[in-house]
């Protein structure tokens, strides 16, 4: 193998003979890489290799291991160290995916690796000749043989997908839906995958169930078919999802007690599963299941509406606005 002289470090995979071995490592570190994606990170991965044997792997994790010197170099480094007992790695070899940053070269420096092998070219932070070249520094007392250029095609794909994919994710609105968890009497409101609101709830007194005059809250997927009451006074009451013009008040109250109140907002909800909770004697839309506000504040955590989704007013409101037509509920 033609190895760069001293001083002239950086060498390519087409300077050297072919070899299955060097291009089966940085397979390997590879998908490291990838699996590093499969996490949100940034995918590079670094293997370092022993007696012909991988002795430490790792993709780059500052995000998740919190650790602002997380890069899969030093990860494997530091993994190799402790497998071999030694802070030199001198007969090491390390394989990264990508060129190495200031940072690593230092450290790889350190280590006295013996020879490293990357492959795409970073041109943004590689110390290895594409914004400085530190192993061509001959200042500084190094012992690594560097070669660049391995699988540089496929590694350097990797991250371009990663960062296509995350910019495309960016774009995408986020995906608001709603989960209704009957059994502890809560509303989740979900962006993508995390966790953004959470509301006490009061539903059917006569438990869950789809029949049209069960007085049961349905269950399934759902969608918010309309949204009703935007901008109207807290305690609004409506009646066919009209606005009678009134606010609810005790006083109110007390002169029709027989009265269900639907009060703020309502989201009125429709069935998404025909034969379950759609169309004929199962339908939601029809059967008028709403979220919506309440007069009985002090029942909410206790089901006992005549199927609806009861909610606090300030709740209702505060909801309302995060959602649209057509958000998905899903009801268990
Ligand atoms: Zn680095």
């Amino acid at each position: 193998m033609n190895m760069a002289a001293k001083g002239d470090f950086i060498c390519h995979m087409s300077d050297i003979d072919p070899s299955d071995r060097i291009e089966t490592y940085m397979s390997k570190a590879l998908e490291l890489a990838k699996q590093g994606a499969r996490q949100g990170e940034v995918p590079v991965g670094a293997v370092v290799v022993y007696q012909d044997e991988i002795i430490a792997q790792a993709f780059n994790a500052p995000i998740s291991s919190h650790d602002p010197s997380g890069h899969a170099e030093i990860r494997a480094m530091r993994e190799a160290g402790q497998r071999i007992g030694n802070y030199r790695l001198v007969d090491c070899e390390l394989y990264v995916t990508l060129e190495p940053c200031a940072m690593c070269a230092g450290a790889i420096m350190h280590a006295r690796i013996g020879k490293l092998y990357f492959g795409a070219n970073d041109p943004k932070t590689g110390a290895c000749g594409s914004v400085v070249n530190l192993f061509g520094e001959t200042r500084l007392n190094h012992h690594t043989e560097v070669i660049g250029g391995i699988l540089a095609d496929q590694c350097g794909k990797t991250l371009s997908d990663f960062f296509a994919h995350r910019r495309q994710l960016k774009k995408r609105p986020a995906f608001i839906k709603i989960r209704i968890n009957l059994s502890e009497q809560v509303i989740v409101l979900y962006k993508d995958s995390e966790i953004l609101k959470h509301y006490s709830i009061s539903s059917a007194a006569n438990g869950p169930g789809e029949q049209s005059g069960s007085h049961c809250t349905p269950r399934g997927k759902h969608i918010v078919r309309a949204m009703i009451g935007r901008n109207m006074p807290l305690n609004t009451v409506f009646v066919r999802r009209r606005p009678t013009g009134e606010i609810y008040s005790d006083e109110l109250a007390k002169t029709q007690p027989d009265r269900d109140w639907i009060l703020t907002r309502i989201l009125w909800l429709s069935g998404c599963e025909p034969g379950f909770n759609r169309l004929g004697t199962v339908d939601t839309m029809r059967r008028y299941i709403y979220i919506h506000g309440t007069a009985d504040e002090a029942a909410i955590g206790s089901p006992c509406s005549h199927g609806c989704i009861r909610m606090r007013n300030q709740d209702i409101v505060e909801l309302f606005d995060l959602v649209q037509a057509g958000t998905e509920v899903e009801i268990t």
